[in-house]
This record gives structure tokens, sequence and C-alpha cells, in this order.
């Protein structure tokens, strides 16, 4: 297995499989139109599971499937089926807006799926409307409790929370999580680099989370579910609650992390690997794979 400069494996792997989304969050995809790749461009289910495979001979234990939105990515739950038996393979889970999740779960849950995460910022329809600028919270909803009834568990809600937007949200979301056995992680608001608007005050630290949340429940940190998890987690000290704080900006993890991201065209970041390495054999493509990853210096 490839260890980095600062000796940390290879263990979790992000899978974009589409640059595309069916909403506009103001925080992430502002704009109306992007520049998105053609679709010769993206990589195929067979270019995914190969690449997988070899990620997976090489130490990777959990891949998770993002975007944009992977939903929109046609047959989705037919790539799941082919990664869900690789060997070696600890965990396979989706992070979704839910949008489409309703019409999806029971194929996804029947491809092997095991786990959802599913984005939601606010309870409140009109705000989430103007968050997303697309979304229908409803469909949201429905895409959540259908998770729930396929078993597609533990199933956790990610919050973005931005000051002035949806921080009085919060405890609303805790309530409702609790209510409906969801976990649920706080992100705090990041700096993505995509005319986002993004300033410092617009930020809400886990600090300030973790106080709107203890004025109403009492609450004991259990950490981070392994020692390269992003998210710090606590549990609801008289009952159920499964909690986290996702704090990029204000506690920075990168010194622990084990992810790497494989992007919707092939590139292999935290540095470069280029299309997907056409023309190369698997051994060829491992020892890509290894090289890039053993060169790893970002802290
Ligand atoms: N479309 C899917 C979704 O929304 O869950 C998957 C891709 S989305 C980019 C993955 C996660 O990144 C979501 O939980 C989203 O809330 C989070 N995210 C996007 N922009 C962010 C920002 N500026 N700061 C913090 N988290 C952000
Ligand atoms: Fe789409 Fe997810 Fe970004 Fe929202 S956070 S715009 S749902 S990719």
């Amino acid at each position: 297995m490839p260890l980095d400069t600062y000796q940390r494996p290879l263990r979790d792997l992000r899978i974009s499989v589409t640059d595309r989304c069916n909403f506009r969050c103001t925080y992430c995809m502002p704009l109306d139109e992007y520049d998105w790749l053609g679709k010769q461009e993206i990589l195929t289910f067979e270019e995914i599971v190969r690449l997988a495979t070899i990620f997976v001979q090489l130490g990777v234990e959990k891949i998770r499937l993002t975007g944009g939105e992977p939903l929109v990515r046609k047959e989705l739950e037919k790539l799941v089926s082919q990664l869900s038996p690789l060997p070696g393979l600890k965990e396979l889970c989706l992070t979704t807006n839910g949008s489409l999740l309703a019409e999806k779960a029971s194929a996804l849950s029947a491809a092997g799926l095991r786990r959802v995460s599913v984005s939601l910022d606010t309870l409140n329809p009109e705000k989430f409307r103007a968050m997303t600028q697309r979304g229908n919270l409803d469909k949201v909803l429905e895409g959540l409790f259908a998770a729930k009834h396929y078993k597609l568990q533990p199933i956790k809600i990610n919050a973005v929370i931005e000051r002035g937007v949806n921080d009085d949200d919060i405890l609303d979301l805790v309530d409702f999580s609790r209510k409906n056995g969801f976990g649920i992680r706080f992100i705090e608001y990041m700096d993505v680099g995509n005319s986002n608007g993004w300033l410092s005050e617009k930020v809400v630290s886990k600090a300030e989370i973790l106080s709107r949340i203890t004025s109403h429940y009492g609450l004991r940190e259990t950490g981070r579910q392994s020692g390269s998890a992003p998210s710090v987690d606590y549990q609801i000290i008289d009952g159920a609650g499964d909690i986290g704080v996702i704090a990029s900006v204000t506690e920075p993890f990168c010194s622990s992390c084990t992810r790497a991201r494989l992007t919707a065209d092939g590139k292999f970041v935290t540095c470069l690997f280029s299309a997907g390495g056409h023309g190369l054999s698997d051994e060829q493509v491992r020892d890509v794979i290894s090289a890039v990853w053993r060169a790893k210096t970002d802290r």
C-alpha cells in the first residue's frame, strides 16, 4: 500500500460520477450555467470500475459516490452493482441532494448500496428553495424517508451553515434528525473558489454551532469515527441524537487526511492524474496511483 510523504495511507476514495447538478446551491454552484464536461469526457462505468478495482487493491476501504449530483447520472444503480461486490471494499456510500432518491432508493438498495448522506440545510420550504435555487423540499424529505424505508443506513444529513442564511435552523435540524433516527453533520461554510461570495464573516464556526446546540441539549464528545474522519462527533446526553461538526475552516483536518478524489473526467486529485490512464495497463495505472499518493505533501 502506498504511503504519502507524511506516512498517510490512501483509505477513502470519492468518485465524482458527474460534474452536473439539478440544484444551484448558492454556496456551491451559484451560477445558472457552467462549462460542463462533454459526454465523451466523462469516465464510463467500465472505466470507473477498473480504476476503483485498482484503488481497492491498493488499500482503499471506502468509496463514496458523489458529484455534482450523482443521481442525475443515468442508471447509477448499474455502477453500484459493479462496485458493491469488490473484494476488500468495506463501505460504499452515496452523497446526494436527495431530490431523486425517492425514485432511486429501491434500485440502489437492490444493487448493494449500504448508506446515504443527504444534504439538507433547512426545513423551511421557501428558504430551501432560495438556497438551492431549484430544489423542492418535499421531494428531498420523500427521498430521505425512502432511504430509511430501504434501510440505506445509517443515514446522515449534511447541513452547510451560513451566517444570516440558515444559522437559525440548527436546532430545528437537530430535532428533526433526532426524531427520525438520522445522524446530522454540520459543515462550516467553505470558500470553494467558485464565486459563491464567500466571506469569513459568513462562516459559523464549530464552536458557535456547538454552543447553539448546547443551549438546549447536553452534548458528550465521542471524537472522530476513525482517526481520519472529517467530522468530530457528539451524542446528546439524555437520549438519542448523533451530531457531528465538520470544521474544515476553523480546525482543518488535512494532516490526518487519507482521502483522494477521482473527478468525473478521470483526474486523480490530490494531484494530477489526467484522462483516466488511457492506453495504460492496470499495473501501470497502479504505479501511477501509488507514485502520486507517495508524493502527496498537502498538510
Ligand atoms: N450534490 C450532492 C450533495 O449536495 O450532497 C453531492 C455533491 S456536494 C458538492 C457534496 C457536499 O459538499 C454537500 O454536502 C454540500 O453541502 C457540500 N458543500 C458544497 N459547497 C460547500 C461549501 N461552500 N462549503 C461547505 N460545504 C459545501
Ligand atoms: Fe448540487 Fe450538491 Fe452543489 Fe448543491 S451542494 S449545487 S446539490 S452539487
